[in-house]
């Protein structure tokens, strides 16, 4: 059930290509699925032409999903789940083991590689497999297996890896595999337990248990110590923290980048646009919040929204600002959506009992383009954090071989519209996962068209 190959001519298009370092006004021809011409205008064939309309720009890559089967197929499902990414301008996703079972051994591999197959969805479908048998935390998973079965990486994602000998170990053994990256979530559970939101005035206020910066970076901290230490006896050990969202962890990312070590990091779009201060009724982006929301008649929404229980938190907007910087000078090495759809019964209670996550394949772009519209970030940049950016931390794994817009590949392409706008409802989202804080606003930089593997992922119903 696969759809034929795209043919497909766009003329007078901006086009973005993030692995030649270039943007500008340009043309694409695609014939049988194949990236045929890319033509770049210049002079008088280039008048009117600017990034405030039609944009073209290689499909997305994000790192970090969850695509919740087998196991809670309720929430989403690998088939919902690709059409999610195929509306958001993804065309490869790498989803996270903390399914039901765990992906912990080559089979449930086997299993949603079936599922993405049976789809028919031409969106690339790519894993990280556990850390530890079950996500436990205390047997070290069948690395060796999933390695040759072609995860992209290893994470107990969901919870940290507590245990330092434990993360030793598969530093040891995932580096010496093809120097796959163990993949963090940095937490330390001691200094978490039965918080709610970010520590701080907004939490005090609402009356919310505060979640501690320190719980994050005290993490971050030991995850780049053992680190060191294992790099020592095994050069091709590799570490990739995800989700960061504090100032201090970025700025250890930072230090240890400079000093060598082998890390990686990534930032979502939620951390870097929104703040503490939604949970309290705003919904303004964060290079826009204050100190003090109750003060300046910012309250539009309800306070103590679920849709915005997130781990981590939403920070104070000094983090926020602080996931935009590392983003920029290239300590962040890409942007995840940590894409977390829930069941409605899961985010129908009170705010400290909500399942953790957003639904965000589907609004990363719009929210990272209100940064470009706000000047914070460039149109480059952006497409790169989404693109040229992840895929280098595929270690080859993907059937892709570049991330840019390079003629006689597959083309794998999202076209997308800066001018137009559109409103985020339940109806509009592909995914089970409804679970947006952004419902009822309006983003700007509607998808068009998503092309992956040369054949049609998406297409917006009057484009
Ligand atoms: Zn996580």
């Amino acid at each position: 059930m696969t759809g034929p190959q795209v043919d497909l001519e766009i003329s007078r298009a901006w086009l973005v290509d993030p692995t030649a370092g270039r943007e500008g006004p340009g043309e694409i021809v695609v014939r049988g699925g194949i990236l045929e011409a890319v033509t770049w205008l210049s002079d008088a064939e280039a008048d009117g032409i600017g990034p405030d309309g039609i944009v073209i720009a290689p499909g997305f890559i994000d790192f970090h999903v969850h695509l919740r089967e087998p196991g809670n197929e309720d929430a989403e499902t690998v088939a919902t789940g690709l059409a999610a990414a195929a509306h958001g301008g993804f065309t490869t996703v790498c989803a996270m083991p903390n399914t039901d079972p765990a992906l912990d051994e080559p089979s449930v591999l086997a299993r949603i590689r079936a599922a993405a197959a049976a789809s028919g969805s031409p969106v690339e479908l790519l894993a990280h497999g556990a850390v530890t048998t079950g996500r436990a935390g205390e047997q070290l998973s069948a690395i060796g297996e999933l390695a040759d079965a072609g995860v992209v990486g290893f994470s107990d994602d969901g919870s940290p890896v507590r245990s330092a000998p434990i993360l030793r170990s598969a530093l040891a053994y995932a580096g010496a595999m093809g120097g796959l990256p163990i993949v963090d979530h940095a937490e330390e559970p001691s200094l978490t337990a039965g918080a709610e939101a970010n520590e701080g005035y907004v939490a005090t206020v609402l009356g919310l248990r505060g979640w501690p910066a320190a719980g994050e970076d005290s993490a971050v901290g030991r995850d780049l110590a053992v680190l060191a230490d294992v790099v020592r006896d095994v050069p091709g050990a590799r570490l990739h923290l995800t989700h960061l969202s504090t100032a201090r962890a970025l700025e250890l990312v930072r230090q240890a980048k400079a000093h060598g070590l082998p890390v990686t990091c990534d930032v979502t779009p939620h951390h870097l646009a929104f703040t503490d201060e939604w949970l309290a009724g705003a919904r303004r982006w964060a290079w826009e919040a204050s100190d003090d929301p109750w003060s300046d008649g910012a309250l539009v929404g309800p306070p103590y929204a679920t849709s915005l229980r997130v781990n981590p938190p939403l920070r104070a907007r000094g983090d926020a600002a602080a996931c935009l910087e590392a983003l920029l000078d290239g300590t962040a090495d890409a942007v995840v959506t940590d894409h977390a759809p829930h069941t409605e019964v899961d985010k129908a209670v009170e705010f400290g009992l909500a399942a953790n996550g957003i639904s965000g394949l589907e609004t990363a772009l719009g929210v990272l383009l209100a940064a470009v519209d706000a000047g914070r970030l460039p149109l480059l940049r952006a497409i790169g954090a989404l693109t040229v950016g992840p895929m280098s931390l595929l270690a080859g794994r993907s059937r892709r071989a570049a991330a840019g817009l390079a003629e006689g590949s597959k083309a794998n392409l999202v076209v997308f519209d800066r001018s137009a706008s559109w409103t985020v409802t339940p109806e509009s989202l592909a995914s089970r996962g409804k679970n947006s804080p952004l419902l009822g606003m309006d983003l700007t930089g509607r998808v068009l068209l998503t092309v992956a593997d040369g054949r049609l992922a998406y297409e917006a119903p009057d484009a």
